[in-house]
């Protein structure tokens, strides 16, 4: 049996209510040591809360939540205090003086968890909301909290289990009344759970980067302006901006908002050899950042006369001529070039001109809408999600070979179904699941 947790469920600080939980078989006893009778289920009442000695706590509204119906599935109360730090830490002083115990972060999702009352994706959406701060992470958290993802996956699994009836007759009847050609029926099943996986993986980059925010990397030689644009982007003094080029030494990152979406902008150390060792460091950091980066914006100081640098552009990405306000320099021209045989869009802009900057945020908006929003939401939004639908194709690409040799296909299909499973913790090892939970805040 477990043991009887507790924990402050809204932040820390001054506020003008404060929200401590409890669950576990011992809730009903802490609420009647704190409250006196326990209210009933559902029902808001309003007490005075005492200390062991009888002293007055506070007035609070006390809820009382019946197991299995409460969002643990174990008995639980919530008392809803007075904001005040003092007041907090006086309950749970109570609450220890009784022999309950202070959460783990993310203990209470656990237990609902546990007690069948989420999956493990709908845990993660749990989670997400709790982080969203974006109208579209939420809307995807929210969605994955509903069980999207439980949903797709029940239904990949149907497909699954169907496939592996047939590989299945195939191999233990293989003379009697089973058609000889069951094996083959198996195909177009696996080909069309194959394509619908496929399709999710596509997704799930989308939905990660939604979370996570697009990543836009400023990219360039040093002195080109790229300090001097992020901070006209983020209108604030996020770099250093000098003229002595060298001065970026890491990767600073800017969270920003377009359209809804999260992006996080980096300026990136300027892209040229170095002897320093410590900028030689900010340059690799910078290349790796701007190598997984979703946009990468060639920053090229139009009034120099330099030969460019090659950061390693995508067709898709934006080529900046910036400093348009001066004397064009002969590196504007072999940018252009260079631009034109990628395929890359170029803008002059100046980064000192707001219309200019204004401009450079629309096109950036343009460009995190176009990758991000979809018709439908992503169902796959995680690193772990991913994972587990990349080793799921594995499996089914290999039974679809398999030509002659059911038994093995039938076993991929087998392990296939299992890293399904995993997306909503049916069977995942604890190590698993303590990564998953130890991302929530205590209280959750
Ligand atoms: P970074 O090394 O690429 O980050 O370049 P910085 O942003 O530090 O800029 C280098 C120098 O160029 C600074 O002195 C900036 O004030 C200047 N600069 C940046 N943008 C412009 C621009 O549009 N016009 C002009 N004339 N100077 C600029």
């Amino acid at each position: 049996m477990s043991d009887t947790i507790f924990a402050p469920a809204t932040a820390a600080g001054r506020a003008a209510v404060a929200v401590v939980r409890l669950s576990g078989p011992q809730s009903a006893r802490a609420v009647a040591a704190l409250a006196g009778k326990t209210p009933r289920p559902r029902e808001a009442a309003l007490r005075t809360l005492r200390a062991s000695d009888g002293e007055p706590i506070d007035q609070a509204l006390v809820l009382w939540f019946e197991g299995p119906a409460s969002y643990t599935g174990e008995d639980c109360a919530e008392f809803h205090v007075h904001g005040g730090p003092a007041v907090v830490a006086r309950v749970i002083e109570a609450l220890s003086s009784l022999g309950l115990r202070l959460a783990e972060p993310g203990e209470f999702t656990r237990r609902a968890f546990e007690n069948g009352k989420l999956d493990l994706a709908q845990a993660e959406g749990v989670a997400d909301l709790i982080e969203a701060e974006t109208e579209a992470q939420r809307r995807q958290a929210l969605d994955q909290l509903g069980g999207a993802l439980g949903q797709a996956q029940a239904r990949w699994r149907d497909h699954l289990i169907e496939a592996l009836a047939m590989f299945e007759a195939a191999v233990d009847f293989p003379d009697e009344e089973v058609p000889a050609d069951v094996a083959a029926r198996a195909r177009p099943v696996l080909r069309a759970l194959i394509e619908e996986l496929e399709d999710a993986l596509a997704d799930a980059h989308r939905g990660e980067r939604v979370r996570e925010g697009f990543r836009i990397a400023l990219v360039g030689a040093p002195n080109a302006g790229k300090s001097t644009l992020l901070n006209a982007l983020a209108r604030r003094e996020a770099a250093i901006v000098t003229s002595t080029p060298g001065t970026t030494r890491d990767v600073i990152e800017v969270p920003m908002r377009f359209a809804g979406y999260k992006a996080l902008l980096a300026d990136t150390a300027g892209l040229r050899d170095t002897h320093d060792e410590i900028e030689a460091e900010g340059v690799r950091r910078a290349r790796a950042w701007a190598d997984e980066a979703d946009l990468r914006l060639w920053v090229v100081d139009g009034s120099s006369d330099a030969a460019p640098t090659t950061p390693g552009l995508h067709p898709h990405d934006l080529c900046l001529i910036n400093k348009a306000d001066l004397e064009q320099g002969a590196e504007t021209g072999h940018a252009l070039v260079e631009a034109r045989a990628l395929g890359v869009e170029v803008v002059r802009l100046s980064a000192w001109k707001p219309d200019d900057v204004a401009a450079l945020e629309n096109a950036l908006e343009r460009r995190v809408v176009d990758a991000l929003a979809g018709a439908e939401l992503p169902t796959a939004t995680r690193l772990r999600h991913r994972e587990l639908l990349t080793e799921a194709l594995e499996r089914l690409g290999r039974a679809l070979v398999l030509e002659d040799e059911l038994e093995l296909a039938a076993e991929d299909v087998r392990l296939a179904g299992r890293a399904l499973d995993r997306i909503t913790g049916r069977i995942d090892p604890e190590d698993v699941l303590d990564r998953v939970f130890s991302s929530f805040c205590i209280g959750k």
